[in-house]
Parts: structure tokens; sequence; C-alpha cells
């Protein structure tokens, strides 16, 4: 494992970044942050409170009345350098990742730095070509920004979450406080130095870390906070929603998943089932819009348990520092526990486990090493099928006609993901108009980071990325005869 001194300042993990200066907490508490490796703690973070909030707030409030009027060349300046230093950082920064939820070193390179640094170049070009004003008959219409935005992450992929919301918010004029994950909060610190050093005039960027209870709560209560964006668990997006609620703020929630995977009878079944396990199990299944939910035709699924299991079967999990490492550990005790109860819960389903189980990956003793585990012969009402259980567990749930396949799909709480495999495009437009959710890929096509991603149902309210990504950051306002 990578030593936290080589990755950062160790007493960074003490300090808040304020209106533009590392402050320490106005109260000192402190705890622990956990190796998902090593199950031992590697420093102590400071947990801040209301009155750090406070601080962090009136810094960003002041900054707004600039800010706010700032050029929309200024802003596009400072998000490519923001992007550029990116990736000068990428190497300390993927160290980072790595080291505080376990991403395999050579994912963090390859996918959790490199998306990261896309959503801050997108929101630099949308800056750019956006229209902020526009005027029709004698009536104008002003996009402004709305003000002061509170902005909480998660753990899963920490850097990728942080610039989604940031690069938006500052490229609509806003300002901002960040509340990153306290469990994984490295690569927030390292990202925190890298505004400063890009030069974000202070008071626009700040960062305070703590609990959800504690210093997220006080952002969604705070008067003076305009808006709310959260990434988590519904749980939390309720309670931020509830707490934001009093102040009339607007609340924007990116919150979890199941996300089905609908296998067409004419997909290429050898290319599309190991593509379809691999992204379920992508960052140790740890995404949020995962496709953990395979949808079979019902006279093919011995031919899929086959392909799936064989491909889980090979999948190196392991170390997340060994280059050939393709899954580390889970990123924290809590998550591999939860893991590990749905794995049971599954089992006494009745569901016909293919692969994995519970317990930790074979040859390790500690780190939180879940096994990749496939459950075939899954039916839509069992739990496994239902809840996000956020770890490397795949259902295949068979189908028998393509109307079933969809109302298969569409049968959950969530509507955040959704993928189609078909070798005929038209019969994969026709399935994924119907199904309810708000990203659906056809065939994994790359990623594209303009395409607005957000939730259906109660997969969450709002969307990010791209132009519409911005836009959730802007009020509108109507001057009628501007003439
Ligand atoms: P979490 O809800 O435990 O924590 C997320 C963030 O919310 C953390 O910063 C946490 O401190 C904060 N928080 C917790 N309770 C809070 C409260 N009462 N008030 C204010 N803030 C509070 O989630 P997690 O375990 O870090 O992340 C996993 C969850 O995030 C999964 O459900 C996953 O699906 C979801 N997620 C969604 C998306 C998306 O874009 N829709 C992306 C990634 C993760």
């Amino acid at each position: 494992m990578s030593a936290v001194s080589n990755v950062i300042d160790p007493v960074a993990l003490r300090r808040f970044y304020i209106d533009g200066a590392w402050v320490a907490p106005e109260e000192p508490k402190f705890v622990p942050v956990i190796s998902p490796v090593t199950e031992e703690p590697f420093g102590q973070l400071a947990m801040g409170g209301s009155a750090d909030v406070d601080k962090a707030v009136h810094a960003a409030r002041e900054a707004f009345t600039w800010w706010s009027l700032s050029l929309v060349e200024t802003r596009f300046e400072i998000l490519n350098r923001i992007h550029a230093l990116i990736l000068e950082r990428k190497e300390s920064l993927a160290q980072a990742i790595s080291l505080e939820m376990g991403a395999a070193i050579s994912f963090a390179r390859a996918s959790q730095v490199p998306l990261a640094a896309e959503h801050v170049r997108t929101a630099s070009e949308v800056v750019s070509e956006y229209p902020f004003l526009s005027v029709k008959g004698g009536t104008a219409t002003l996009r402004e920004p709305i003000g002061v935005c509170a902005l909480i992450t998660p753990w899963n992929w920490p850097l990728y979450q942080i610039t989604a919301k940031v690069a938006s918010a500052l490229a609509a004029g806003c300002t901002v406080v960040l509340k990153p994950s306290e469990l994984a909060p490295l690569s927030a610190l390292l990202f925190a130095q890298l505004v400063h050093d890009a030069g974000v005039p202070r008071g626009v960027f700040n960062l305070v870390n703590g609990s959800g209870p504690e210093v997220g709560s006080a952002l969604a209560a705070h008067p003076s906070v305009d808006m709310i964006s959260i990434t988590g668990s519904n749980r939390a997006g309720v309670l931020v929603a509830q707490t934001a609620a009093p102040t009339v703020k607007r609340v924007a929630q990116e919150l979890g998943g199941k996300s089905p995977n609908v296998m067409l009878p004419d997909a290429d079944f050898a290319k599309a089932v190991p593509l379809g396990v691999m992204s379920a199990f992508r960052n140790v299944g740890q995404s949020c819009s995962a496709p953990t939910r395979m949808i079979v035709p019902r006279d093919r699924l011995s031919e899929v348990e086959a392909i799936a299991s064989a491909t889980a079967n090979a999948i190196v999990v392991g170390d997340p520092q060994e280059e050939r490492t393709v899954l580390g550990p889970i990123a924290n005790e809590a998550q591999f526990n939860r893991v590990q109860t749905m794995i049971q819960v599954g089992i006494e389903s009745g569901a016909k486990m293919l692969c994995g189980g519970l317990g930790r990956v074979e040859g390790f003793s500690r780190g939180f090493y879940a096994r990749p585990t496939i459950f075939s012969e899954v039916t839509s009402h069992m739990r496994i099928a239902q809840e996000e259980i956020f770890g490397p567990v795949l259902c295949i749930i068979p189908y028998d006609t393509v109307e079933d396949a969809i109302a298969i799909a569409n049968d959950t709480v969530y509507g955040l993901g959704a993928h189609v495999q078909t070798q005929n495009i038209e019969a994969g437009r026709g399935v994924a108009y119907r199904i309810r959710a708000g990203q659906v890929h056809i065939n994994h096509p790359a990623f594209d980071p303009r395409a607005p991603f957000g939730g259906y149902k109660q997969s969450g309210n709002g969307r990010e990325y791209g132009v519409q990504g911005v836009e959730e950051f802007l009020e509108i306002k109507a001057i009628v005869g501007h003439g």
C-alpha cells in the first residue's frame, strides 16, 4: 500500500479550505480514516461542525457578490486551468483514490481520474457556448447563477462526483461549499489544493469535512445556502430534502439504482454477457448505475450462466496496488458487511448461486475483499432483485417475452441507468424508449461526458453532466419590456 505521506501531507487531513486558505477546525474533533486494504487507520480527519459551516457559507456568500458577475471568459479559463492541473497531477490523484477507497490502481488511472477530468473539460466547453441571455419579442430571458451551493458527495467515485458538481456550479457562476465523503477524503483535499493553485479566487470554492448528520445537515438547513446537491444513498437524500425544506432551497438528488441490462434474443451473447458482467462489477460494483440485473431470454439461460460464471471466475481480485488487479476491496467495512448480508439474503431466497458467495476472497485474512458473486434464476420480487447492494453481486433474471423483459426492467423503485443489448438497433431503441430510467446505454457505448445523467423515480431529481448539469445551477429571470 502506498503510504499516505507519499500522496498528501497528513496535516491537510486536519484542515478545511475556507476563503482561500487552509484553516483548522473551530473545535478539534478527529476521526480515523481506515484503509480498506489493511483495515488500519492511515490518518486522522478533522470533522467540522456548524461553526465551520457558517464560516465557509459566509465566505461563499461574500464571493458570490462578484463571482456571479464574472465574465464567461474568466470562468472558461479557470476551468481549463483546473482541467490541466488534474491531468498534471493525475498520478497522485489516482494513488489517493486507491488508498482511500481501495480502487485498483489501474482502474483509478484509467477511469476514476480521467473521467473526473472530463467533467471539468465539458463544463468549460458548455460555459463558452451557453446562451445566458436570449431575447424574443420584447422579452429577455436571463440564466443567472442560483447562488451559494452546498455539494455533498459519496465515496464510490470520490473525485468524479466532486468534479461533476463543482465544475458545473463554477461554470454557472455559483460559489460552493463542498462536503466530501468522510470515508474517502484524500482526493477531495488534493482537489481543493489544485483549485487553489488554478487561481480560483478566495471564497469561490470552500471545503469542510465532516459527517452527514453534522456538516451535511448544517449545510442543508443553512438559510444562506441557495441550493444543495447531494449524491449518495436514498436515506441521506431524503434527509437532506427534509432538512432543506423550511428554507425552500433547491435540492438536487443523485441517489441509488438497480439498473437493468436487457439482453434481447438477437444479442451477441458471447460479447454482451462478459461485458455485462464486467460492467456490473466495475469499481467492485460500487457504482450507482451498475447494471446489476441481467435480464435474459429463458431459453438461453444456461448459455448465459456458463459465460457469466466463466467471466466472473477469471476476474483478478486483490491488492489494489498490483497492476494486474482488476477489483480491489470494497471501500469500507459497513459496505462490506452490507454486501455479505445481501449475499446471505440471496442464498436464503432460493436463487441459484453460480459463483462467489459469503466471506473474503481466498488468500485474504484481512481487507474488505468480497467475492464476485452471481445469482441466477432470480425473480423480480426477491430482495436481491429489488434492493441496491452496491458490491460485486449480479442477478440474472430470465424472461419469456420482450414485453416481460421491459416489465421486469421497470419493476423497481429506481430509474437511474439501463442497458439494452441487441444486433438490431431499431429493436434496441424501441426497448430503450420504454425503460423508465435517466440514462440508457445500447450495446455498451463509449462514455459520453455530455450525456445528461440522473434519476427517474426514487433515483433522484435533477441532472448532472454537460449542458443540463450546468443548468441545474441556474435561475431563470424574464425581463419583459426589455426591448
Ligand atoms: P451516503 O448516503 O452514506 O453518503 C453520501 C454523502 O451524504 C456523504 O458525504 C455523507 O456524509 C452524506 N450524508 C449522509 N447522511 C447525511 C445527512 N443526514 N445529511 C446530509 N448529508 C448526509 O452514501 P455513500 O455510502 O457515500 O454512497 C453510496 C450511495 O450513493 C449509493 O446508494 C449509490 O447508489 C449512491 N450514488 C449515487 C450516484 C448517482 O449519481 N445517482 C452516484 C454515486 C453514488
